[in-house]
């Protein structure tokens, strides 16, 4: 008998049939002699519905007020969930995150876990019932609901696996499960066996859709395994768990890419100590973060220096008035923006035991004839940003040239 945690994200409970086919699945895993606790998020589009209800009403909602209408998703989800579920024979009770309860701390539209009890969980599973949670939220200390960010219900249902003890996590989604890359664009795009959880961090915080980053670092820590698959087939989808030795061998296990990213380059700046802290101290006081960063010798004088950073497009233009007002106080005549790039990446544990992967990086793009503007790497990850119109070929030729079109046994 084992313990289960069955987490439903929007599309999956998008509909009354579909809540159908999910009480179905809950019961069928009970019956096997497991007792199951499902997680649901809202029906699909449900969310964004209630935030566009808050923002008709003022431009910039109480984020208090958000939180309780947002919340509002996943309790209906939960109670259907439940109708569901007793409709088709089976025995269920909603949970909400204040029952059961999900504490978190007060941070309105993005607040994080800090402990769950189970006892509620516990006493619904001992009565022979299925427990259906509701994503996504949670209560503070002095009662106030919550929720975790946008793709949040994830990190529910890790964070309660976790704290219940669960076997597993399964979390049932519209896609079957994580790919080598993007399918839409690159056709030999296959499905990953099993990944790494810090391969999964990595494609996660590159834009992989498929678990909010959170719940992917909550797994690693309490080491549950995930297992990210369809809710509309039984195939096996992928296990996202702790590294082994036959994770370590495939260098190179997906390919990512980000379009969300624009360049700035800050032309001329004083060339002495204390320039980019000043420069990126600016940034980080108005909470924009920073992600690839590159200085050289500028081109217009051997005193000076330019620096090229990239930053979210969702912040450029709020960023812009003051990285102007800063960059002209340290010395640079001019500072250029560029939307039009895009970041690709390769990922992968064997890169910490193999020389030559960003090297061999660099001549599949050259062989290609793609220009590279700029480099970041970590231990299991090497980022060029290119020109946005090589996304594509780029994609394919890093996919084909590190072998991911071919299944590899993990
Ligand atoms: N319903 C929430 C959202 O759309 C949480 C989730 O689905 O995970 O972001
Ligand atoms: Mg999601």
């Amino acid at each position: 008998m084992a313990l289960v945690v069955q987490k439903f994200g929007g599309t999956s409970v998008g509909s009354i049939d579909r809540m159908r086919n999910v009480a179905r699945r809950a019961i069928a895993a009970q019956k096997k002699g497991d007792k199951i606790v499902v997680i649901v998020s809202a029906m699909s589009g449900e969310t964004n519905r209630l935030l566009g209800l808050a923002h008709q009403m003022v431009a910039v909602p109480d984020a208090r007020e958000m939180d309780v209408i947002a919340a509002t998703g996943e309790q209906v989800a939960a109670a259907l969930t439940a109708m569901a579920i007793q409709n088709e024979g089976g025995q269920a009770r909603s949970l909400l995150g204040h029952q059961v309860k999900i504490l978190t701390d007060g941070a309105f539209t993005k607040a994080r876990i800090k402990t769950i009890e189970g006892s509620k969980i516990f006493s619904t599973l001992e009565q022979g019932q299925i427990a259906v949670v509701a994503g996504f939220q949670g209560v503070n200390e002095h009662g106030d609901i919550t929720t975790l960010g946008r793709g949040g219900s994830d990190t529910s249902a890790v964070a309660i696996a976790a704290a219940i003890g669960a076997d597993a996590c399964e979390i049932y989604t519209d896609v079957d499960g994580v790919y080598t890359t993007d399918p839409n664009i690159c056709p030999s795009a296959r499905k990953i066996p099993r990944i790494s959880y810090e391969e999964m961090l990595e494609l996660a915080s590159l834009g992989a859709k498929v678990l909010q980053i959170r719940s992917v670092e909550i797994a690693m820590k309490y080491g549950v395994p995930v297992h990210v698959r369809s809710s509309f087939s039984d195939v096996e989808g992928t296990w996202v768990t702790g590294e082994d030795k036959a994770l370590e061998d495939v260098v190179v296990a997906g390919v990512a890419y980000d379009k969300n990213e624009a360049r700035v380059h800050c032309v001329g700046l004083n060339d002495k100590p204390g320039v980019v802290a000043e420069l990126f101290g600016a940034m980080a006081d108005k909470n924009i973060s920073v992600d690839m960063i590159i200085q050289n010798v500028s081109k217009e004088s051997h005193d000076r220096a330019d620096v090229t950073f990239t930053l979210a497009k969702t912040d450029l233009l709020r960023a812009k008035p003051f990285i102007e007002e800063v960059a002209k106080r340290l010395g640079s005549q001019e500072v250029r923006y560029d939307e039009d790039i895009v970041k690709v990446s390769i990922v992968g544990l064997g890169m910490r035991s193999h020389a030559g992967i960003a090297a061999k990086m660099f001549r599949i793009m050259a062989a290609e004839g793609i220009n590279i503007q700029a480099i970041s790497t970590s231990e299991i990850k090497v980022s060029c940003l290119i020109h946005a119109k090589y996304t594509e070929l780029a994609v394919r030729a890093l996919h084909d040239g590190f072998g991911l079109a071919k299944a590899v046994e993990r």
